[in-house]
């Protein structure tokens, strides 16, 4: 889709702002939006959350039918994130497990437990989870238009014709890795990839299913790892991978580690109740990320762990931030967050690093050798706990009241990357 700088009729002119900053708007009210939100995920509905509540007038485009169909992740949401998301709070018990620690397995299968005093992951029911968080985003006051497919939009002088879905002053993409957003507007896009495939079975309860069970394989899943996971409604077992032209078809590996995983848990005579696959971008936060009124966010950014391959911690995390950033400009207290509010993405300039080097050195016989050795299970716990692997229970709530990610509150409070970036 062309850009186009000129005031097509549609538009309206602007006055220069008097912090040297972008040019104000002198007729919002002829926009039928304030902000569009493409995306009815983790990131979007969160953005749309925060700026639906600073009183402004949003609207999510949702290609699906609902927010919880046809589903691409696990959907583990980390202790972290439920510490900091207000938007989190008051969860439904039923849509979530708790599952207090991580075994990981190397790859002859032996294995060592890891744990963190006071830390767990939630397993989801995950479509649930989803038509929930869109509910709370309704209530804040925000429109989602399901069946909505965004395809371009062009640019007026103080915002966005978007066709059939009306025009907008600001534009965010929260619409996964391939971004339609970005595209329309020449923004970056991840470059590297992983790729996860995950079945889901009814009714099934794995042994220990007070644990994450992590699998290294550099055959079966090189770059990553394979998983068993106890969920609220049974189990999934899934596997990401580095994406490579020349590795074995996710589908064959996802029969191979069936086959592997059937000492543990035999599943292999199971229909699965659904299948999730989806690419995992792992390169870090996507150049340029955002263009005058334009903001990626989320996965469509790039924010995702690039060691773990968690997004959601960071898609909320991130995707709140971004409305509150964004209703600070629409009201006229700051700039385009194009300009500044983009400088606090996560840089995962170590992640990268981990992940370069994981990549090329990822060893099956050193991990079967190494696994007990202090070094790996520090490492582990890092990877899976973050910095609060060695947290004093005591202190958390202190740090916890500093750090939480209010709905009113303000981007700044928490800092760039002071969440432990994500799972
Ligand atoms: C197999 C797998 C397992 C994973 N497991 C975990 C996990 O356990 N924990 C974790 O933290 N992370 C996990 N991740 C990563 C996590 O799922 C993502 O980081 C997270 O979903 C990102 O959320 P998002 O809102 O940015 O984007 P997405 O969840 O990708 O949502 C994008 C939304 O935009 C919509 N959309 C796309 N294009 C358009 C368009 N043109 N018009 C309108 N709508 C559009 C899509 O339908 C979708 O609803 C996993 C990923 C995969 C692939």
């Amino acid at each position: 889709m062309l850009f186009d700088e000129t005031n097509n009729g549609r538009g309206c002119s602007s006055l220069p702002a008097k912090n040297g900053g972008d040019a104000r708007d002198t007729c919002h009210a002829s926009m039928d939006n304030d902000c569009v939100v493409v995306g009815a995920s983790f990131a979007g509905l969160a953005c749309a959350t925060a700026l639906a509540r600073a009183g402004l007038r949003v609207t999510v485009l949702e290609k699906k039918a609902d927010a919880g169909e046809k589903l691409h992740t696990t959907g583990i949401i980390v202790k972290d994130a439920i510490d900091q998301i207000a938007m989190l709070d008051r969860l439904p018990a039923e849509v979530v497990r708790r599952v207090g620690g991580v075994r990981l397995y190397a790859p002859n299968l032996r294995h060592v437990d890891l744990a963190a005093p006071g830390y767990y992951f939630l397993t989801t029911d995950t479509p649930e989870v989803m038509r929930w968080l869109a509910s709370r985003t309704e209530e804040a006051g925000a429109r989602i238009s399901y069946h909505a497919l965004f395809r371009g939009a062009q640019r007026l002088q103080s915002g966005f014709d978007l066709g059939e879905f009306g025009t907008t002053r600001f534009l965010v993409g929260a619409d996964g890795p391939s971004s339609a957003v970005a595209k329309a507007f020449g923004l970056g896009k991840s470059r590297r990839f992983l790729f996860g495939l995950e079945h889901e079975y009814s009714g099934v309860e794995l042994p220990d299913s007070d644990k994450l069970h992590c699998f290294i394989d550099r055959h079966l899943a090189p770059g990553y790892i394979g998983w068993l996971v106890p969920s609220p409604g049974g189990a999934q077992v899934g596997l990401a991978r580095r994406v490579h032209h020349r590795q074995r078809p996710a589908v064959k590996a996802m029969v191979e580690f069936l086959d592997k995983v059937a000492p543990i848990v035999d599943l292999r005579g199971l229909q699965p109740a659904s299948v999730r696959a989806g690419m995992i971008p792992c390169g870090g936060v996507v150049r340029p990320v955002a263009a005058r009124r334009v903001l990626l966010t989320g996965d469509a950014a790039g924010m995702v762990s690039p060691v773990t391959a968690g997004g959601i911690h960071n898609a909320l995390k991130h995707g709140l931030a971004a409305g509150h950033a964004i209703a600070d400009y629409l009201s006229g207290r700051r700039e385009d967050p194009s300009t500044w509010f983009v400088g606090s993405y996560p840089r995962f300039r170590v992640k990268r690093l981990l992940r370069f080097l994981f990549d090329r050195f990822q060893s099956d016989v050193l991990f079967n050798l190494l696994l007990h050795t202090g070094a790996v299970r520090t490492a582990a716990s890092i990877v899976y706990f973050h910095h609060k692997g060695v947290f004093d229970p005591q202190t958390q709530p202190t740090e916890r009241t500093a750090i939480r990610l209010e709905l009113n509150g303000r981007a700044g409070d928490a800092g760039p990357g002071s969440a432990g970036g994500g799972a």
